[in-house]
Formats: C-alpha cells, sequence, structure tokens
C-alpha cells in the first residue's frame, strides 16, 4: 500500500492480497474514532461486498464502505443480541458460500473478548477461508483518551484485561488474589452489572478501598465521558452517573496520572465547529 505525505511517497510494508469472493475478513474497528483504524482494516473494508457488525462499530466508519456493500447488523449488546452467535456464525458462512467477499466488523480487537476465536473455528469447520485484522482494544483506546497509561515504571508493572461478564450469565470466577496486588492495572470489560462483586472481592483480597478506578464510557468517541473514582465508591458513582455499556472499568494507581496527564493534552476535535477549525490548519482527517 502507498500513501502521500508532503508530496513524498511511504510504502507500507503491506502486500495484502485482494479479499477474495468466498473469504472472510475478520476486522477489528477499533473503539469508535475512525483515525483508530487500521490501514488494512480500510483497505478491507473499502473491498467487501457485504458487513457483518456488532452494535459498537461507529456509524463513521461503515460509512467508509463501499456504498453498494451489504450491511447486516447482528448486535452484541450482552443480553440482547440482534443474532445469536450460532445465527451469526451460519450468516457468515451463507454469505461466503455465495462468493461474497465479507467483511465481519467488530469494536475493538476481533481476538479480545470479541468472539473472534469463535468465528473463525466455525469457519474452519465449514472450509470457508479467512483472515483476521486486529484492531486497537478499548483498553487502549479510553486510557489513551482519559488521559493515564496502563503501565508507568512507578505505578504498574503490569496490566490484565479480563472479562466481568462471564458465557450465560454463570459466576464471575476469577484469581482475585492475583488482580488485587499492588503495581498492576485491571480492565473489567462488560464489568457494568457485576460492578458490585468486582469491588467487594478486591476489597476482600486485600485492595484498599481508595485505590483509583477509572469509568469510561463510550471511550473515544463524540459521546465520550469518564470519571475518577475510588474503588470504594464504584457502584455508587456508576449509579449515580448513570454509567452504560459500552463502558471500561480501569482499576490501579495509573489512573491518578490522569489528573496531570488529561489536562495537558491537546484537545481532540469535538464539535463539528472544532472539526472544520481542524480541517482548516490541515490536520484534518485524510479524504477516503
Ligand atoms: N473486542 C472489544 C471488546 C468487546 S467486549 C475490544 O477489543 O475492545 C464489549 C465491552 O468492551 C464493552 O462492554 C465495554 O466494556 C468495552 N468497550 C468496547 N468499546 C468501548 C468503548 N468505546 N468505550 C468503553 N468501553 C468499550
Amino acid at each position: 500500500m502507498t500513501a502521500f505525505r508532503h508530496n513524498q511517497t511511504c510504502h507500507f510494508g503491506l502486500d495484502e492480497a485482494p479479499l477474495a469472493p468466498g473469504e472472510v475478513a475478520i476486522v477489528g474497528a477499533g473503539p469508535g474514532d475512525p483515525g483508530l483504524l487500521t490501514l488494512r482494516a480500510l483497505s478491507l473494508l473499502q473491498q467487501a461486498d457485504c458487513l457483518v457488525f456488532d452494535r459498537l462499530v461507529s456509524a463513521e466508519i461503515l460509512a467508509m464502505a463501499r456504498p453498494e456493500a451489504r450491511r447486516y447488523y447482528v448486535g452484541k449488546a450482552s443480553r440482547c443480541h440482534a443474532l445469536t452467535q450460532e445465527e451469526t456464525n451460519a450468516l457468515l458462512v451463507r454469505l461466503a458460500g455465495e462468493g461474497q467477499r465479507v467483511l465481519r466488523l467488530k469494536g475493538g480487537d476481533p481476538y479480545i473478548f470479541g468472539r473472534g476465536g469463535e468465528e473463525a473455528e466455525y469457519l474452519i469447520e465449514h472450509g470457508i477461508g479467512f483472515r483476521v485484522v486486529p484492531g486497537i482494544t478499548s483498553a487502549s483506546g479510553c486510557s489513551s483518551y482519559a488521559g493515564f497509561p496502563l503501565t508507568h515504571r512507578d505505578y504498574a508493572q503490569s496490566v490484565t484485561f479480563v472479562t466481568g461478564h462471564c458465557k450465560g450469565d454463570r459466576d464471575l470466577a476469577l484469581d482475585w488474589a492475583a488482580l488485587a496486588v499492588p503495581h498492576h492495572t485491571t480492565v473489567f470489560y462488560m464489568g457494568l452489572a457485576n460492578a458490585e462483586l468486582i469491588r467487594r472481592e478486591l476489597q476482600a483480597h486485600g485492595m484498599p478501598a481508595e485505590t483509583p478506578v477509572a469509568l469510561v464510557e463510550r471511550g473515544t468517541t463524540p459521546e465520550q465521558r469518564h470519571v475518577l473514582a475510588t474503588l470504594g465508591d464504584l457502584v455508587e458513582v456508576i449509579e449515580r452517573e448513570a454509567f452504560r455499556p459500552p463502558t471500561l472499568i480501569v482499576v490501579g494507581e495509573v489512573v491518578s496520572l490522569a489528573e496531570t496527564l488529561a489536562p495537558a493534552m491537546t484537545r481532540l476535535a469535538r464539535t463539528p465547529e472544532d472539526a472544520i477549525d481542524a480541517l482548516a490548519q490541515g490536520m484534518g482527517r485524510v479524504a477516503l
């Protein structure tokens, strides 16, 4: 692939075969901001005959596909699927079987709590060729946009991504002792409904009530809102501020860095006027 910048040509090491008829590309769309889409995702988006997408894929990203591409919404709000996973799997196989070039677009990264692995297994069982394109996972997007790192040599040497929601509403069986250690960051995906359990178990395993926690809702989108709280008042803050999915809960000392880093960051265009200003200054988005 080739891109042009300041009249220079730069080549990406991206000798990707075109999406073939009857093939499925399982592609991460990132957490929302179209600027976080990868070049591979964009290239495949512009080749696909049909898109099979989740709730978390932003409208701006869908708008980058070919206008004639057929669009299939398969939902994925927890407990409220437009299609079951089995129906989604079957749809992918049917569309590929018709010889379509299929783009399976997922929020964030398809292999991080995205069921990309399950879909890939199903495609193999049915003899369908596929490729997988990683995306920026919401933990990365939300932490950057809310103004804190996930690791920092002074505050956290490790980070764990955890699902706060289990298949078939089974109990959340996590290694709480391993998560409650100091100098560690834990990111809970899909954690809102189990926030009280998360608070209780982490405190029961020795984590102090004053440990900083960030809640980031719709991170990297114009609707992003985030609140810095503590473990002890996590549930109260979720209720008071009426947080709704998609929200990430990030627990650890790194979160407190948002107080110094966030105000110092260059603000992103948040309103159409801001976006026009940015364009006028030559900083706008790439024209597609
Ligand atoms: N594959 C996705 C995760 C899917 S699980 C990824 O890599 O990010 C769905 C959960 O991800 C949501 O319940 C929420 O906890 C989190 N999430 C996804 N996008 C988000 C966003 N823009 N802002 C906050 N949380 C998000």
